[in-house]
């Protein structure tokens, strides 16, 4: 096992103290560890939101994008260079909002990618709204009387979009949430972590009290992760109980391996010193 210090970059987070990223953060960095990656091999693609601060203290390759756009930086870096681990990292508004068509059609095209959603029900960098995933009756700046829709729920929705790994963690369950993440990088093919997140200044409902009388693991409670549609029932469960772990898991052929161009040899790799540059340039012109 690597050192977790290796994948620091020496600057402190600067989220509220007691948020919820500080769990994703050293889970991540201990799944890393426990996979031995090279920071050199880890390309990482953070969104807009608190989560994406990430892009600081993460040392490895990484890129912050735009709103809601980190699946599509990440699908290209992992086109180029499918020797990469490529990990996509953002919040519930970046990834089941803004971002959620790149996230249906990311599941159904299964790049061997692994995207953790950093899902505190609420929209936090910019100072307390309602977000895709807040619980109906949820008050906020946005919504005062309370939200009067109803929430998305992206473990349902992966599943019914062909997603190949899906997986629910919890950040006030640090080791948990690492062995979740190492069988997520370990997925050959799309892996979704929605991690539950506590946001301690914006959150005052969904709070790490409110999900230790809730949290549970699907792992020894006699769930079969191979079984469709035990997951989908699975993924209805919310309230009392909540459950974490893997909810579905199943091996497909990637998008990469099934791209003629790119399947036996990394695009970055392709011998392109025959090709004439100009020639093609100018047939834009
Ligand atoms: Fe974390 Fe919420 Fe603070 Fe953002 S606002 S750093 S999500 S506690």
């Amino acid at each position: 096992m690597m050192d977790k210090k290796i994948y620091e970059t020496g600057v402190f987070p600067t989220w509220c103290p007691g948020c919820g990223n500080f769990g994703i953060w050293n889970a991540l960095k201990r799944a890393y560890a426990e996979l031995e990656l090279n920071p050199k091999n880890i390309f990482m693609v953070f969104g807009i939101g608190c989560s994406g601060n990430g892009v600081n203290f993460f040392n490895c390759y990484s890129f912050h994008a735009l709103h809601g756009r980190t699946l599509p930086v990440a699908t290209g870096a992992r086109l180029a260079n499918h020797e990469l681990n490529v990990i996509a990292a953002g919040g519930d508004g970046d990834g089941y909002g803004i971002g959620v068509g790149h996230f249906i059609h990311s599941l159904r095209r299964n790049l061997n990618i692994t995207y953790i959603v950093h899902n505190n029900q609420v929209y936090g960098l910019t100072t307390g709204q309602t977000s895709p995933t807040s619980s109906r009756g949820f008050k906020t700046k946005s919504t005062p009387t309370g939200v009067i829709e109803q929430p998305v729920n992206p473990i349902a929705l992966a599943i019914d979009c062909g997603g190949t790994f899906i997986a629910r963690g919890y950040s006030g369950d640090m080791p948990g949430l690492a062995k979740i993440f190492v069988e997520a990088i370990k997925h050959v093919g799309f892996s979704l972590v929605d991690v539950l997140q506590p946001c301690v200044t914006w959150n005052k409902v969904n709070t790490y009290a409110w999900y230790k009388d809730r949290v549970y693991k699907l792992e020894g409670a006699g769930h079969d992760f191979t079984n469709k549609d035990e997951a989908y029932k699975k993924a209805w469960e919310w309230g009392e109980k909540i459950p974490t772990g893997i909810f579905y898991k199943v091996e497909q052929p990637t998008y990469e391996s099934e791209l003629p161009q790119i399947a036996k040899t990394p695009l970055f790799k392709h011998d392109i010193s025959s090709v004439n540059i100009a020639e093609i340039l100018n047939e834009f012109y």
